[in-house]
């Protein structure tokens, strides 16, 4: 399951990983307006992209604030309209990085991606630096000095390998399959803080976790990413069918992406965001739908 960016950044505040200061606000409830500007007003959409579609905007002033929030909590992204908007005090960036843990299937290891670049461009970037990790206890000094290489900051290494365990233990106590740090920033102050959050659970130990409460659950439920780089993805109504419909793909030689039963209820709105959902794997070629 996906956390939206404010769950992420609670997960990862208790691993002990440096996040900005924020608070909540919901469409529904009353707030507390911050007192101190200019803040960051974040869009909690659990899909990329939403500074380019406008879901990130920094305000200098209460009366910009309160327009921020009409605007936003109306603002459709990738068929996502947010019932939270995260406040966060508006960082001095100094410079944007990329750093992200995800299982890689082929090797069963946990991989870690950096790149010097990071920031909303970051899917145009090429030549990502990967490193496989072990399960279980890793020395991570070698590492942090090459990233702190990467990021042209040579003696940023042992507070890179302390984020990097930090970031490491969070991905593996929460059992997750994804967790994204774009931009991990470097502020004036030339402290690292996570910017952006992106967090994926793994569906199959939610038996584990008996705490687990997130916003997206329900309507995710039934949507499990098997390759994404396959190259079908597929959309079905009924758990069998949608197995049955995988199944297919693949003995006819085909990467399936993705498995969704999309549900006995399936409304526009399901469905629109099946397609959306879909539409974030790069390589599909072809969407079956069953
Ligand atoms: P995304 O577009 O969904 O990935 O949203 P992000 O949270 O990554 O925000 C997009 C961009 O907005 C970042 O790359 C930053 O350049 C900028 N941004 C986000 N938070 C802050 C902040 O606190 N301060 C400043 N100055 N810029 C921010
Ligand atoms: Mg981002």
């Amino acid at each position: 399951m996906r956390l939206l960016e404010y769950e992420a950044k609670n997960l990862l505040n208790h691993s002990g990983v440096v996040v900005p200061r924020g608070s909540i606000i919901r469409a529904d409830a009353s707030t507390t307006m911050p007192a101190k500007f200019p803040i960051v007003v974040k869009s909690q959409v659990p899909v990329g992209g939403r500074g380019k579609a406008g879901g990130v905007v920094i305000v200098e002033s209460i009366e910009e604030l309160q327009a921020a929030t009409d605007t936003l909590f109306k603002l459709d992204i990738k068929g996502y309209t947010p019932r939270t908007l995260l406040l966060e005090p508006k960082l001095a960036i100094k410079k944007e990085y990329y750093l992200s843990l995800l299982i890689d299937r082929e090797t069963a290891s946990i991989q870690l991606m950096a790149h010097g670049e990071g920031g909303v461009e970051v899917e145009s970037q090429t030549e990502f630096s990967s490193w496989q990790l072990e399960v279980g206890d890793n020395d991570f000094s070698d590492i942090a000095q090459q990233l702190a290489d990467l990021y042209g900051f040579p003696d940023d290494a042992p507070v890179l390998k302390t984020i990097v365990e930090k970031l490491y233990s969070c991905f593996v106590v929460n059992d997750a399959v994804l967790l994204e740090i774009n931009p991990l920033v470097k502020t004036a102050d030339d402290d690292y803080v996570c910017a952006d959050a992106k967090m994926e659970l793994d569906d199959a130990a939610t038996f584990r976790h008996k705490d687990w409460d997130f916003e997206d659950k329900p309507a995710e439920a039934n949507f499990v990413t098997l390759d994404s780089k396959g190259d079908v993805a597929t959309i079905a109504n009924g758990a069998g069918l949608a197995m049955e419909t995988v199944d297919a793909v693949a003995a006819h030689d085909m990467k399936p992406a993705n498995f969704l039963d999309v549900g006995g209820g399936a409304n526009k709105e399901s469905v629109l965001r099946a397609f959306t959902r879909i539409m974030e794997y790069k390589n599909v070629k072809a969407i079956v739908i069953n």
